[in-house]
């Protein structure tokens, strides 16, 4: 199944004809055989019925569903204690149910259609929010190095790079780079996780970033420290982190 599965990927990176020639098309999410379809619609009924659900009124700041009648221009209790750098935060769903268990798949080697797809979702979901911050350039939240050879896949990567072609400005994956590992986050108290990140980034000169509107992208974000630690390790570059944008808001601890 994985060697089918790893060839597959190998001859559709040759040509989809030749991949559905080859192999039945299937869905992205639970593997299983499906009828000839473009790549992006290739999502079983079952999948489909699970789907996972989108924030139905987030809170216009830190992106948390909040309520039908909560009035959220100035915020919701779950905005406080976010750091200034999240000052607007778009999220697909609440990171819980189906949402958490896609947002664990893409993580693993060979999930990159997962992540492809989450990622449709959230420019479906919010793509008129995403036009109106008027960002200059996307920037994925950095994985380590030796975690990314373990990987083989880059969810933020994927999701920034979708996010920057549907806006059609350019999507920057070298500028920024986590120079050391960090514990799991979601291990830690929010102290512990402000001190795990605290200067786990770092950029070079780019002259796509100098100066520049960000849109920053990450999978999950519950506290904000990540996405601060990354926007504090662009200062030198004079950004401004117009948005973040996640696949998943958890919010809790
Ligand atoms: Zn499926
Ligand atoms: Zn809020």
């Amino acid at each position: 199944m994985l060697v089918s599965s790893n060839l597959r990927r190998f001859v559709e990176r040759a040509g989809s004809r030749v991949a559905d020639f080859a192999f039945p098309p299937e869905c992205v999410l639970c593997r299983c055989d499906l009828p000839p379809s473009p790549i992006a619609e290739r999502v079983c009924g079952s999948c489909q019925e699970e789907w996972p659900a989108a924030i139905e009124y987030p809170c216009q700041r830190c992106g948390a569903e909040s309520g039908p009648y909560a009035s959220t221009a100035d915020g919701c209790p779950h905005c406080q204690n976010l750091p200034a750098s999240c000052k607007k935060i778009i999220a697909y769903g609440m990171y819980e149910n189906k949402l958490r268990e896609l947002c664990t798949q893409c993580k693993l080697p060979h999930f990159q259609p997962t992540a492809q797809f989450l990622a449709r979702c959230l420019w479906n979901q919010h793509e008129s929010v995403l036009r109106t911050l008027g960002c200059e350039v996307v920037v994925p939240v950095p994985m380590h190095w030796s975690s990314r050879f373990r990987r083989k896949t880059h969810p933020n990567e994927t999701v920034a790079r979708f996010l920057a072609a549907r806006l059609q400005i350019p999507c920057s994956t070298t500028a920024v780079r986590q120079i050391r590992r960090i514990e799991r986050q979601h291990l830690l108290s929010p102290s512990r996780r402000r001190k795990n990140v605290q200067g786990a980034f770092a950029c070079r000169t780019s002259r796509t970033l100098q100066g520049r509107k960000v849109l920053l992208v990450d999978d999950i974000l519950t506290t904000g420290a990540t996405a601060h630690a990354c926007a504090q390790a662009l200062k030198p570059l004079q950004c401004e982190i117009a948005g973040v944008a996640v696949l998943a808001r958890a919010v809790g601890r």
